[in-house]
């Protein structure tokens, strides 16, 4: 999705690329904003239960957190952390029912229609053209995230979809061992400054930030604005246009 971003070029040349790898959630399409809205209604479903000027939210988000490590990212994990809130901030008294409405909540999230961002099928059928190797690059729940792959009608514009359990310099560095690519010519485009720029950037790779509207605030972190590998682009298109613009293709 286009932002008010500003755009930043690569200070350093880009050489040949051999992998271009894609975040899908944020950057090809909302992710984030489906998890604010329901967390607005976990406030609301909470709020009998709490003081008056309490957020259900706040907690959930410390929960969500210390979760991480055993249900890893996503929905489901998501969803038992809402359940183990409601059952924290109400002292166990919360009902069937309402744990029912946190379930539906789930499965309406895991089921919903998933629509690309404007402008992301025109960008990706551009990198297909310029024969550029190119994997989405996600992390998360397997299921969960190659339902979301198929549900958004992108796969046939990727030679792969990887789904890291976390996007750290060890999952991408046995990613490029995979796809036999060098990290020097892997170039990373995703609106995730944690897990999309700055893994990328320490193992020597190359990384593009599209800023998303939306952003978690697990995922926020400086962006490394004087790394030579590292460039800002308002738009999907134009992180593509980056990087196949030196590749004299
Ligand atoms: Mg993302």
């Amino acid at each position: 999705m286009a932002t008010d971003a500003p755009f930043q070029p690569f200070a350093e040349a880009l050489g040949p690329v051999e992998l271009v790898g894609l975040d899908a959630d944020d950057t090809l399409w909302e992710t984030e904003g489906n998890f604010q809205n329901i967390q607005a209604r976990f406030d609301e479903l909470m709020a009998p239960y709490l003081a008056s000027n309490a957020v259900a939210a706040a907690h959930l988000d410390d929960v969500e957190r210390r979760n991480l490590e055993v249900f890893g990212y996503g929905v489901k994990g998501f969803t038992l952390s809402m359940i183990e809130t409601a059952i924290m901030l109400s002292d166990g008294a919360v009902g069937g029912d309402e744990i029912a409405r946190i379930l539906g909540w789930s499965r309406e999230m895991l089921t919903n229609a998933l629509k690309p961002y404007p402008g992301v099928v025109d960008a990706l059928e551009l990198l297909a053209v310029s024969g550029l190797q190119r994997s989405i690059i996600t992390k998360g729940d397997l299921f969960e995230q190659e339902t979301k792959v198929a549900a958004s009608g992108l796969a046939e514009w990727f030679d792969g979809v990887e789904i890291l359990p976390e996007k750290d310099v060890t999952h991408y560095r046995s990613l490029l061992r995979r796809w036999g690519a060098d990290g020097e010519r892997f170039v990373m485009v995703g609106n995730s400054v944690r897990s999309d720029i700055l893994p990328v950037l320490e193992l020597g790779g190359w990384a593009i930030w599209v800023p998303s509207a939306n952003q978690w605030a697990h995922e926020v972190a400086e962006p490394p604005w004087d790394h030579p590998r590292f460039a800002v682009t308002p738009s999907l298109a134009n992180a593509v246009a980056l990087c196949i613009s030196q590749q004299g293709i």
